[in-house]
């Protein structure tokens, strides 16, 4: 997927550190959506919004949902979540 630059620096670096990890950019509603790397109903998700109020908070959001994220790429948990 060709992803557009974030306007704003310090969320597109929290973005190419989602991506990093395996989390899949897809366009929508305002900018975009990350998914991680787990593609299903119970995989993470976070809203990325193209003009945040604050990008310093909304940066720290998205590296919050990616620490959070139990579902690291090559790894299975099909147990609890
Ligand atoms: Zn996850």
């Amino acid at each position: 997927m060709n992803r557009p630059r974030h306007p704003d620096k310090e969320v597109e670096e929290a973005v190419r550190q989602a991506e990093a990890l395996g989390w899949t950019w897809r366009p929508q509603g305002h900018w975009g959506r990350l998914y991680c790397p787990r593609h299903d109903r119970e995989g993470c998700q976070i809203g990325v919004n193209g003009t945040p109020r604050n990008a310093g908070n909304h940066a720290r959001q998205i590296l919050r949902a990616i620490n959070r994220c139990p579902h690291g790429a090559g790894e299975r948990d099909d147990g609890d979540v």
